[in-house]
């Protein structure tokens, strides 16, 4: 069954006949071209020093075949921006489920964070000159990017902390400071850094501070000190950097938007992105209890005489999985259409709900997986290890789940409050009232 016969039935009258095919290549390309290809890109990359200092030539043949499909740059919403392939957030969410099944399929598409988030930065907030520089390579996929926004110094979950020095020095700014969790940093292909820091420290508004400015990657007085690792992965060739700016000089052209706009920029940015990682981890659960479902039913390796599959406990783990999956689904698909209906402000509730509720599914599934296989499930063997640890990462990186649930707590909490209270009010007076007019007591009622 292809997947265009899959989509839930609440999403089925947003997605055009277009857009079906499109996810029936996108399906066919993932299974049948990216995942088989993993292993060569892994070997490709090598070993050391030389993970970092390698494109592996099997991606530009997976990039050459996913446009020859028509398969580019899916990620820009068709209502927001003329830049894409002309799909809306639902219809990306869609096919973004299946390139989360494999490692290289988002990259082989065009589709890769952070470069997408940072795509979409350009095409809303860049100049011209900014687009034809930036903006243009990258949509080509010729180049690759970062965001810089998070700091070693400061608790960067509150952004107003954030303390890179941004300073205007004639026709110039000057940078100094440091930042780290810089995910992309470590491609040698990677380019350009967009990076968020303090261009008015003393402004009074806490959120008219910050300024975002692009910086190439290679200018004088930037140091890349080294890579960090994910639960001991490297996350080669993308990898996080750690690096510090000593008065690096960029023209002042170079800023985005204006002076102060910084905020403005990241609340932007982190819109959509969040989604599609809620997007590509749907996917990533899916795999995983394909994985699952593959292990229970291996004949080869039974317990006490009898297939994994066979044993109560275990079959109540698939179906557990179904429900979360399913259930998971249709948060990201909501938060899809709600983006598609208005814009990513629109959608914020509806995005932190997914940015929480996905990343901790898939964890449980993965976990249930991993169970499945005994000690298989934790080694090299299995993508499950892996996938649990890029997969946790999620609850912290683009803000902690702590702050998203803050926020959505203070939301309900505030915006329904009163109408709650006065309705139970109400609903006890006339419950008084009827049970006034029978005549009849309730025992035990105060
Ligand atoms: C794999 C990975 C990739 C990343 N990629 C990037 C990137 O490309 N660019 C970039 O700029 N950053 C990136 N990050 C960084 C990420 O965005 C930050 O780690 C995140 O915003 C949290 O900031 P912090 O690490 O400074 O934690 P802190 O701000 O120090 O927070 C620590 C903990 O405090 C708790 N906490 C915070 N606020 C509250 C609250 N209101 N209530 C209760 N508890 C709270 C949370 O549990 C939180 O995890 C990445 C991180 C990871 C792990």
């Amino acid at each position: 069954m292809p997947a265009s016969t899959r989509i839930p039935p609440i999403a089925l009258p947003f997605v055009s006949d277009r857009a079906k095919k499109t996810l029936d290549l996108v399906e066919e390309f993932v299974e049948k071209d990216c995942i088989p290809a993993e292993a060569v890109f892994q070997a490709q990359l090598g070993q050391g020093e030389q993970r970092w200092t390698t494109h592996p030539a099997v991606m530009e043949t997976l990039k050459a075949r996913a446009q020859q499909l028509g398969l580019w740059n899916m990620f820009l919403p068709k209502n927001h921006f003329a830049q894409g392939a002309g799909f809306s957030n639902l219809e990306y969410g869609l096919m973004a489920e299946y390139l989360g099944k494999s490692l290289i399929a988002s990259e082989a598409t065009n589709n890769a964070a952070p470069d997408t988030g940072n795509m979409e930065v350009l095409a809303k907030y860049g100049n011209e000159a900014q687009k034809q520089q930036w903006l243009t390579p990258l949509l080509e996929g010729r180049i690759r990017s970062a965001f810089l926004m998070t700091e070693p110094e400061v608790a960067s979950s509150d952004a107003t902390n954030i303390q890179l020095n941004i300073r205007r020095e004639g026709d110039e700014y000057v940078l100094n400071g440091s930042k780290w969790w810089s995910s992309g940093a470590g491609d040698p292909r990677c380019a350009i850094y967009l990076v968020m820091g303090k261009s008015a420290p003393d402004h009074p508004d806490p959120y008219k501070q910050q300024s975002v400015i692009l910086v190439p990657a290679h200018t004088p007085g930037i140091t890349v000190h080294r890579m960090l690792t994910v639960y001991g992965y490297d996350d080669a060739p993308h990898g996080h950097g750690h690096i510090s700016f000593e008065n690096v000089r960029v023209p002042a052209a170079n800023l985005v938007l204006g002076e102060g706009r910084g905020f403005e920029i990241i609340q932007g940015r982190l819109g959509p992105g969040r989604i599609h990682h809620a997007m590509r981890t749907i996917g990533a659960a899916e795999k995983a209890l394909e994985w699952l479902i593959a292990r229970i039913n291996d004949d080869r390796k039974q317990t006490f005489g009898r297939p994994l599959a066979s044993h109560g406990v275990i079959l109540e783990w698939v179906a557990r999985s179904r429900i979360e999956i399913d259930a998971a689904r249709l948060i990201v698909l909501n938060a899809a259409i709600k983006i598609d209906q208005g814009d990513a402000k629109s959608a914020l509730r509806e995005i932190a709900q997914a940015k929480v509720l996905v990343p901790q599914t898939a964890l449980a599934v993965i976990d249930r997986a991993v169970q499945a296989y005994g000690a298989a499930g934790v080694c090299q063997d299995t993508p499950l290890a892996y996938m649990w640890a890029l997969i946790r990462t999620l609850r912290i990186a683009d803000g902690p789940d702590e702050v998203h649930l803050q926020q959505l707590g203070k939301r309900e909490n505030r915006d329904r409050k009163a109408e709650i209270r006065q309705k139970l009010e109400w609903q006890r007076g006339e419950g008084e009232r009827l049970l006034s007019q029978t005549g009849l007591k309730i025992k035990g009622r105060l």
